[in-house]
């Protein structure tokens, strides 16, 4: 399993795909990519291989944008499908999260959220954090990073995720616990990555998360980094 981001002035297509068949070596059963081209989310996921996720996108969606996020999913709650394949967006279509780990509370979540109006198109653990997120983000009223932060103090499990907003395209915000997240730091450019492997033509400078902590990654910003413990975050 397996997670790349970007966010610059490049092409995070190519980035993407190329950076998730470099982490191939970690197992996996799907794949998926969400890029913003500008306006919107274009989303593409199979079950199957990164070439098989490549001929799908390339033939199904706009290849655009400089913001994107991958992943190869090693199914642990759904089986492998199209539909449990990541990216998964929340219920209003304006966040896309990718995960790789497991989230042991998303039944008890789930119930609160269906309660409140939620809806799920997968069986997965994942698309409970992306709407948890997006529950905390409209009720509490905060920015993205401070969402993902509450909404992970509520969680019992093991993560990297990777979260971007439509509406705030400068940024996305990462998080890990158990599972590995490296940052590569480019010229106005930030790489996001299970390993260096993905961005190791772009930049040296990486930045490895430690545990129980996350990141906003915003353009033209130093790295923000916070533990998912500490309420200082803005
Ligand atoms: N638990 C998530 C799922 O089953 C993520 C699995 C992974 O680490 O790829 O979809």
């Amino acid at each position: 399993c397996g997670i790349v981001g970007y966010i610059g002035h490049r092409d995070a297509y190519p980035i993407i795909i190329k950076g998730l068949q470099r982490l191939e070596y970690r197992g996996y059963d799907s794949a998926g990519v969400a890029l913003y081209d500008g306006k919107n989310i274009n989303l593409s996921k199979t079950k199957g291989k990164v070439e098989d996720l490549k001929k799908k996108s390339e033939s199904t969606i706009s290849l655009d944008g400089t913001l994107g996020i991958g992943h190869t999913r090693w199914a642990t709650h759904g089986v492998p499908n199209d539909v449990n394949s990541h990216p998964h967006y929340s219920n209003s279509g304006n966040l896309v999260i990718i995960h790789n780990g497991i989230i042991e509370n998303y039944e008890s979540i789930k119930k609160e959220l269906i309660k409140r109006g939620y809806s799920f198109s997968s069986d997965t653990d994942t698309e409970v954090l992306v709407n948890l997120i997006e529950e905390v983000k409209n009720t509490e009223d905060v920015k993205l990073g401070k969402a993902v932060q509450i909404a992970l103090n509520q969680v019992v499990g093991a993560y990297a995720i990777a979260v971007f907003d439509k509406n705030k395209p400068d940024e996305i915000v990462v998080a890990k616990l158990g599972s590995p997240l490296a940052i590569g730091v480019g010229e106005n450019e930030f790489f996001i990555a299970s390993d260096a492997s993905p961005f190791i033509e772009f930049t040296n400078n990486a930045v490895y998360l430690e545990d129980e902590e996350m990141a906003i990654v915003r353009l033209g910003k130093e790295i923000k980094l916070r533990k998912i413990k500490d309420d200082a975050i803005a």
